[in-house]
């Protein structure tokens, strides 16, 4: 859309000028002249007398939908093993593709990693697109969106589905802007209307006090990642078949400005949040940086994973690799404890899926009771003491069971 002004109908009256908030037009000759810090408020259109002022919308690029079929699941890897999301992504495409009545796909990048590909065929991939080359071991940008995006040019697909991590979160707006098409980032939740084939994209939003639906009607492929931990993995089955189309990777460009120089792990064991059966949090109700290790030494005794609200990660108490929530890690283990975590919309989008949630807290009245399985309203500091005993002497070597 643009605002232009019709120069035969404009007098050159100024009245837009004044009815600018942003003081982007200026009178040329007698005819009124939108500059390029025009934001298409519409004001000026409003306030001129002569109609020589309008918005106009350019037309839409029309795309032929009935082209475009399966779904798509990027199967991202590292080291060559496929990522976890991955197998959550081939559960939800198979329902997709199941109502759309198409074929579920997966595009697998990377060296010498057709055994992989058998794997994501085990897990119910009709197809999978490999392309391997030995510079393609590890994540690159700019060679991995040349390869998507080619490929998503040349079999249309009518969704492409990629997980929310570092890797999908860099690579997928990359393709969508290539492609001059919608993507809807973290989604909570998919589903499809099978009439018109519109994805329907559910995602936390303004703050995470509300989940919006998001359509792309216009364009195609539809694009979304999809969070970890939000959805049932596809389970195995060793009798699905399908069929791996090996694509040469000589076909794409796999020059990078950027080279991977070496990949380090993150060295604390007990970070592997999105992993963990079992998950003890700490919230600002601890007080201080000083009494984390309470925390820790409780979730030792449970033979669970450290997590923590933002309040904590943000007063410099714990890394942000520990932080639960909407802009922290997205969880799903079978017991959480929340301590001294007030349970904000936030922080409970993250772990609201636990199957058991433990919330300790003083404040009856804190919001994180409703979400709660159990509650104890308690002094942290006393309660958390005599829950460490008592589990370590009741010692299993596998945490609770
Ligand atoms: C866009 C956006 C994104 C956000 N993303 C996240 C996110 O990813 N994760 C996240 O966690 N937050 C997130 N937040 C912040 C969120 O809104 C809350 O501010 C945060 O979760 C609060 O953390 P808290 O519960 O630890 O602290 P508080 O809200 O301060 O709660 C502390 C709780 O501790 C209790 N308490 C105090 N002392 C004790 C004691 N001795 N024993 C027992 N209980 C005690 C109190 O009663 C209180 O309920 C986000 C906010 C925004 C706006």
């Amino acid at each position: 859309m643009a605002i232009e002004v019709i120069q035969e109908k404009c007098v050159g009256c100024g009245t837009c000028l004044k009815a600018c908030p942003f003081g982007a037009i200026e009178i040329i000759d007698t005819v009124a002249v939108i500059k390029d810090s025009c934001v298409q408020c519409g004001a000026c259109i409003q306030s001129c007398k002569f109609e020589a002022i309008i918005l106009r919308k350019h037309t839409a690029v029309v795309i032929n939908e009935a082209e475009y079929q399966d779904v798509w699941v990027f199967a991202e890897q590292k080291k060559s093993n496929i990522q976890p999301v991955v197998y959550e992504l081939l559960g939800e495409g198979r329902k997709l593709a199941r109502k759309r009545r198409q074929k579920l796909c997966a595009v697998l990048i990377g060296n010498a990693i057709k055994s992989q590909a058998e794997e994501l065929i085990k897990r119910g991939a009709d197809k999978v697109y490999l392309v391997c080359d030995k510079t393609l071991e590890n994540y690159t940008d700019e060679p991995y969106a040349d390869i998507l995006t080619k490929l998503i040019e040349r079999y249309k697909p009518e969704i492409v589905l990629t997980g929310a991590t570092v890797i999908g979160r860099s690579l997928i707006p990359r393709v969508a802007v290539k492609l001059k098409t919608g993507l809807t980032a973290d989604c909570t939740g998919l589903d499809i209307d099978q009439e018109t084939g519109n994805l329907l994209q559910t995602r936390p939003a303004f703050g995470g006090n509300i989940m919006a639906t998001i359509i792309c009607p216009h364009r195609r492929p539809q694009m979304a990642t999809v969070r970890h931990k939000v959805m049932a993995e596809a389970e195995i089955n060793l009798k699905h078949n399908g069929k791996i189309i090996e694509i040469d990777a000589r076909e794409f460009c796999l020059k990078s400005i950027t080279k991977s120089i070496d990949i380090i792990e993150e060295i604390e064991e007990t970070v592997n949040l999105a992993e963990a059966d079992i998950i003890v949090s700490a919230g600002r109700g601890i007080g201080g940086k000083e009494n984390l290790q309470l925390i820790a030494d409780f979730a030792k005794a449970v033979g669970g994973a450290l997590g923590a609200s933002r309040a904590v990660v943000d007063s410099g108490w714990i890394p942000y690799s520990h932080q639960v929530g909407q802009t922290g890690k997205t969880v799903c283990p079978k017991i959480y404890f929340a301590c001294g975590i007030s349970g904000q919309i936030q922080h409970l989008v993250g772990m609201q899926s636990a199957d058991i949630i433990v919330a300790i807290n003083k404040d009856p009245d804190a919001p994180i009771f409703k979400a709660a399985t159990y509650g104890i309203v308690s002094d942290l500091f006393e309660i958390i003491p005599i829950l460490i005993k008592k589990f370590k002497s009741q010692k299993s070597p596998k945490g609770l069971s």
